[in-house]
């Protein structure tokens, strides 16, 4: 119902501030998942190990053989805007990791209960330290809030329990744990899929073997074969698109270098062809390496099967495209899952038209190379 006349405008109280902030990144076990992958990549781990009880509403924890954390950060390290990541603005333009916010941890720490164990390579042993609402806590009433030493490998391993034990309508809202359980396996399919280095593995807290296991140092194609089966990968057609860059004669393009044009960009794709028909479109789509959605260039891909597939079939496509940094803006949704590229509609064209002609042109052996 409408005032008769305004309320008074009052400051919302720190704690519901912050439980509302947090929603808006941590939707669901899923979404706390990704930033910890994200961040274990970001760590230059090559091994990431997540358990997992009632699809991660008790329990979800992920264990990586990265950097690790240094023990005099760890006071800091889940308040809001902490990050090792970035520090000026202009650094934003030219981004390399997944995290630059430092939100992540934060918001877990203020809808969950969040610990800590980590070692960096030099250090001599572990740490271990507990958080709630943005800050160290004691593991247990009457002990020290201080970072424990304990045993542990190199690496972090980050624990969180009970998401959304004080949010009661976010936990109402999230459908069965099997439900949850699978949104967790594909995150982790796709992520795998796109980092075929890092051996990944996900498994049920009781239950002794992996739902899902990658070794590293494998091949994109192989990872697609052992996670989406044969009947996927043995239809599958490599395709390179790229925009040709004029200030690069040579024709080999340097996305890292700083000199050249920022509109170059390049993409690389396994696309399935005619004799593949899925019910449902499988599309990963992988901007800068994050793993984003985009219903536009869904759109048009689904155009360009229109005329391969029969009504009804949908096909399965990995697109990893690389734009420079600079013509890509990556803070335009709280889970990063949209980002804004200069030039869309000009590059999902160049795209689309690849995959049309490398679906044509029935030789699979050859790898498609274009220069738009
Ligand atoms: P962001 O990733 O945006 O920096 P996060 O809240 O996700 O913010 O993480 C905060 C900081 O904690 C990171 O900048 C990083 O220094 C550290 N950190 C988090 N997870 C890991 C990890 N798995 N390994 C090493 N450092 C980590
Ligand atoms: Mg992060």
């Amino acid at each position: 119902h409408i005032p008769a006349e305004p309320l008074p405008i009052r400051r919302l109280q720190e704690s519901l501030i912050n439980r509302i902030a947090a929603g808006e990144i941590i939707h669901r076990p899923a979404s706390a998942l990704k930033e910890l992958v994200e961040n274990c990549l970001d760590a230059g781990a090559t091994s990431i190990r997540v358990t997992v009880k009632d699809g991660g509403m008790k329990l979800l924890q992920i264990q990586d053989n990265g950097c690790g954390i240094r023990k005099t950060d760890l006071h800091i390290l889940a308040e809001r805007f902490t990050t090792s990541k970035l520090s000026t603005f202009s650094d934003l333009s030219h981004i390399r990791t997944y995290g630059f916010r430092g939100e992540a941890l934060a918001s877990i720490s203020h809808v969950a209960h969040l610990s800590v164990v980590t070692k960096t390579k030099s250090d001599t042993c572990a740490w271990r330290a507990c958080y709630s609402d943005g800050f160290l806590v004691a593991p247990k009433p009457g002990q020290s809030i201080e970072p424990k030493a304990c045993a542990g490998n190199d690496g972090t391993t980050i624990t969180i329990e009970d998401l959304f034990y004080n949010t009661p309508t976010r936990l109402s809202a999230l459908r069965s744990t099997s439900e949850e359980y699978s949104r967790i396996l594909d995150v982790l399919t796709k992520y795998a899929i796109h980092n075929p280095k890092v051996a990944f593995s996900c498994k049920k807290a009781n239950s002794p073997s992996p739902d899902l296991s990658t070794p590293s140092s494998s091949e994109t194609l192989n990872t697609i074969r052992l996670l989406y089966g044969h009947s996927v990968a043995k239809e599958l057609v490599p395709v390179k698109v790229s925009s040709k860059c004029p200030v690069n004669e040579e024709g080999d393009m340097d996305v890292d270098g700083g000199e050249e044009d920022s509109e170059s960009w390049h993409g690389e794709a396994y696309i399935t062809n005619a004799n593949y028909q899925a019910k449902k479109m499988v599309f990963l789509l992988f901007i800068n390496h994050r793993l984003v959605e985009s219903s536009r260039m869904k759109r048009a891909f689904e155009a360009v099967y229109t005329g391969i597939l029969p009504k009804g079939a949908s096909p399965f496509i990995y697109l990893s495209l690389e734009i420079d940094p600079r013509s890509v803006d990556v803070n335009v949704h709280p889970t990063k899952k949209e980002v804004h590229f200069l030039n869309e509609e000009a590059i999902i064209e160049k795209v689309s038209n690849a995959f049309q002609e490398a679906l044509t042109v029935q030789n699979h052996s050859r790898v498609f190379e274009y220069q738009a």
